[in-house]
């Protein structure tokens, strides 16, 4: 939407497709507290409203419709969405990634009931003070979490189904050395109760090595194993790293000329709204001159 409103006021008429989750992750999350310039926070769903109108206003075009495959082999880009096909000089992906899940029926259910994939969003909000909470994995980013979480939580269970943590030395030594965070070795989730209180009261573990089972009580769970990026379409065509994040030169150029990407699908390091909009500025800026170099 950032890129939107940038070509837009370029006077490029841009067309966004917006896939099947128009206004992307953040409509899924009640309150955004930190993206810059609401001090009281503000609804994820109205954001991505708000900056869709704002884009609108200067003429930017937004269609829900998917994207299903690409040919970028032309000077003339085509895509397929939605069965139509839709031809454009210029592309900026956007396409976003998506949290890898633990793959629980009761996982789903009390997703943003107390279970969480990202704890610089949600580790500060109420119900997660002054209670222990849980942290699912085992590398750099549960660790980061698992330590951010420290900030807030009565205690920090980082669960890992090995017995040593995949994390960075460093990380990994800082993480265990927080009196606050416990590790749960060679432990998998099984089930997050309690679905019948509609709210996250514990997890049920099971020790991978010697099959035994047990409740630990906690308020949230963050889930931190892994994220994939939204840019299947793109294998083969476009460079990525071996997780599927696109691989960019200059801020938001691609391996192909005209097509450009910001935001997760080409961060496996911050993945924030501002981020994402501050990349989606400057994949636009950088269309923007491609254009008018040609
Ligand atoms: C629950 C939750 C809470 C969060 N809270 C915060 C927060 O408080 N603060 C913060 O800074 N960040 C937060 N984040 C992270 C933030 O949402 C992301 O960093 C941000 O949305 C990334 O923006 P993006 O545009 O790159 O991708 P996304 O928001 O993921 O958008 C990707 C878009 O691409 C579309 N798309 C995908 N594939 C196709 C296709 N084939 N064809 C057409 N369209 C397609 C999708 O439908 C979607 O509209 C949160 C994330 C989650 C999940």
């Amino acid at each position: 939407m950032t890129a939107a409103l940038y070509t837009a006021r370029a006077n490029l008429s841009p067309l966004v497709l917006t896939g099947i989750m128009p206004g992307g992750l953040l409509t899924t999350t009640n309150v955004v507290e930190n993206f810059p310039g609401f001090p009281e926070g503000i609804d994820g769903y109205e954001l991505m409203t708000r900056l869709q109108k704002q884009a609108e206003r200067f003429g930017a075009r937004v269609k829900f419709a998917t994207v299903e495959s690409v040919d970028l082999s032309g000077e003339t880009l085509r895509l397929t969405a939605d069965g139509g096909p839709v031809e454009t000089r210029c592309l900026i992906v956007a396409s976003g990634a998506g949290h890898r899940h633990l793959g629980l029926e009761s996982e789903r259910l009390l997703e943003k009931k107390g279970v969480t994939y990202c704890a610089t969003c949600d580790g500060a909000l109420p119900v997660f003070r002054n209670q222990p909470l849980v942290v699912v994995g085992g590398g750099d980013s549960a660790c980061e979490e698992a330590l951010y979480l420290t900030r807030f939580a009565s205690e920090v269970h980082l669960v890992h189904r090995r017995d040593t943590l995949r994390a960075s030395k460093i990380m990994a030594e800082r993480v265990l050395g927080q009196p606050k965070v416990r590790p749960v070795w060679d432990s998998v989730v099984t089930e997050i109760l309690d679905v019948g209180q509609d709210r996250v009261t514990g997890v049920r573990l099971r020790n991978v090595k010697t099959g035994e089972e047990r409740l630990l009580e906690c308020a949230g769970v963050f889930v931190a194993i892994g994220h994939v990026p939204n840019t299947q379409l793109f294998r083969g065509l476009l460079d990525m790293d071996e997780a599927g994040y696109l691989e960019l030169k200059q801020g938001a150029q691609t391996n192909i000329p005209g097509v450009f990407a910001a935001g997760d699908c080409a961060d496996r390091v911050y993945r924030q709204a501002i981020t994402a909009a501050g990349a989606g500025c400057a994949a636009a800026i950088e269309a923007e001159r491609y254009l008018a170099s040609r």
